[in-house]
């Protein structure tokens, strides 16, 4: 009778919006054939990069560190370490003691770099920087110290050594003037001679190095760095013959890949969807950093907020009604992503987290759906990295013409640390799509700044030993 038809039109409405909810995410799902093809594709970009005839058009640079040696356990001092380019800017102490009680103890601080700073001149964000080293000094009380420094620096560097390095461009909402093109360890020194004091700037190193590095202390078997942070990158050891851009054959090199950069010269444009070519072109620099715009904490949010914006327009959301706050970029922080994804949450706190985002009118079908939304856009992020993962330990593998390779992953990174489902994804999917690699991952703690200073300690060691 009436309710049959009734219950009939339901049952149909509900299905019709499923479909629909469904044809929208569509697009976000990677099957298994596309993530080997991100794999082939950016073992291909690798081999660009590295080759002199084709590293200049290439869209993975492939940066030479100058960084072979790994720690040995017999360098020791006092370093200071600078971090920036991460979420937090911090200036580092590390004491390293070598010998029977080998250890690195570290006392940090955070400082603020104010937005103004960030994408005001090069010479004010120096000199903030430099001021917050001479706070920092007063504050350990070793005013008028001089002592051999380690920059983690995190963005692409071209360096002719390990005390040098060509700003290619700024990423992760950077924008000081004056900078790129330039040598970033010059633009440190002279802010130094301008607040009239003295340091011995001995290492400009990347986030994934120092990572690396700090993991490589642990355990020997760590030959590749991964930050999934902010924004995300990677670096490995690759053998110097394949360096063509280093004139030298022998041994190994560290190479920062700045594999956030994949995809600019097209590679992941049949794979990319609507919405990430919307939070590429609302960004500070469109066009670029497409890979990195797929898989970092900070784009995620931004995507998800524009696939909301979508099932909103389409009357599935939040009673068709956009908010004033949804319209607005980066509501959605990393952070809120983990909270929505943890398995441990309620529906009822999903929602009062939306609240929180002034999202008011939402439902409990609403909440439902946000967290369908952000597991699909994390899992792909994860899958992404994964393939690009599974494309350099299967490179090193090669390299070394084994059949199986044993290797740990250093990682570090807001995203793989605080997101309930990031980091098992990623290794399922490196298991999966690099089955002759069995992959250990190594979480850091505090990575960047302990590796910028087990850096600078292998340099002022061989530097000790090259005078004597
Ligand atoms: C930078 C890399 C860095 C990564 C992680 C990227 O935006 O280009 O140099 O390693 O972010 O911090
Ligand atoms: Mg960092």
């Amino acid at each position: 009778g009436k309710g049959a038809a009734m219950v009939t039109a339901v049952a149909y409405r509900l299905a019709m919006q499923h479909a629909e909810r469904q044809r929208i995410l569509e697009p976000l799902r990677l099957g298994r054939e596309q993530l080997l093809e991100v794999k082939r594709r950016l073992e291909e970009a690798m081999e660009q990069g590295l080759a002199k005839e084709t590293h200049q058009q290439a869209s993975l640079k492939m940066l030479p560190t100058y960084v072979r040696a790994t720690p040995d356990g017999t360098e020791h001092g006092d370093f200071l370490a600078l971090d920036l380019g991460g979420t937090n800017f911090r200036v580092l102490l590390v004491r390293v003691r070598s010998g029977k009680k080998r250890s690195v103890e570290m006392h940090n601080k955070i400082y603020s770099i104010p937005q103004e700073t960030m994408q005001g001149t090069g010479e004010e964000l120096f000199d903030h920087i430099v001021q917050c080293i001479a706070d920092f000094l007063e504050y350990m009380g070793m005013k008028g110290a001089v002592l051999p420094l380690g920059f983690t620096f995190s963005f692409p560097c071209q360096q002719r050594q390990l005390d040098q390095g060509i700003l290619l461009r700024w990423t992760k909402g950077f924008k000081a003037t004056g900078c790129e093109g330039e040598d970033v360890v010059t633009l440190l020194k002279d802010a130094i001679r301008r607040k009239e004091f003295d340091l011995d700037v001995v290492a400009l190193v990347n986030d994934t190095v120092g990572t690396m590095m700090t993991c490589g202390y642990e355990d020997p078997l760590c030959e590749v760095g991964l930050i999934v942070g902010t924004g995300t990158n990677a670096c490995y050891m690759e053998e110097v013959r394949n360096v063509e851009l280093v004139e030298e054959d022998e041994g190994r090199m560290c190479v920062n890949m700045e594999w956030g950069a994949f995809g600019d010269g097209g590679e992941l444009d049949e794979l990319c969807a609507e919405f990430d070519r919307v939070v590429d072109e609302s960004s500070n620099n469109p066009g670029k950093q497409r890979y990195e715009k797929m898989i970092s904490g900070m784009y995620l949010g931004e995507i998800v907020r524009n696939v909301l914006l979508e099932f909103t327009a389409k009357g599935l959301l939040f009673c068709g009604k956009p908010t004033e706050r949804l319209k607005t970029r980066g509501i959605f922080e990393t952070k809120f992503l983990s909270q929505i994804e943890s398995d441990r949450l309620a529906l009822r706190q999903v929602r009062s987290i939306l609240q929180h985002l002034g999202l008011t009118s939402s439902t409990c079908d609403d909440s439902i759906l946000v967290k369908e939304v952000c597991g699909v856009v994390s899992r792909r992020a994860a899958q992404l990295c994964g393939a690009g993962l599974a494309a350099v330990v299967d490179k090193v593998r090669r390299n070394r013409g084994l059949e199986h390779l044993r290797i740990t992953v250093g990682v570090d990174g807001t995203l793989y640390k605080l997101h309930p489902h990031f980091s098992g994804i990623l290794r399922e999917t490196v298991l999966d799509l690099a089955p002759g690699c069995e992959v250990s991952f190594l979480q850091s703690e505090d990575g960047s700044g302990k590796g910028a200073a087990l850096i600078t300690a292998v340099a002022c060691r061989m530097r000790d030993a090259a005078k004597h």
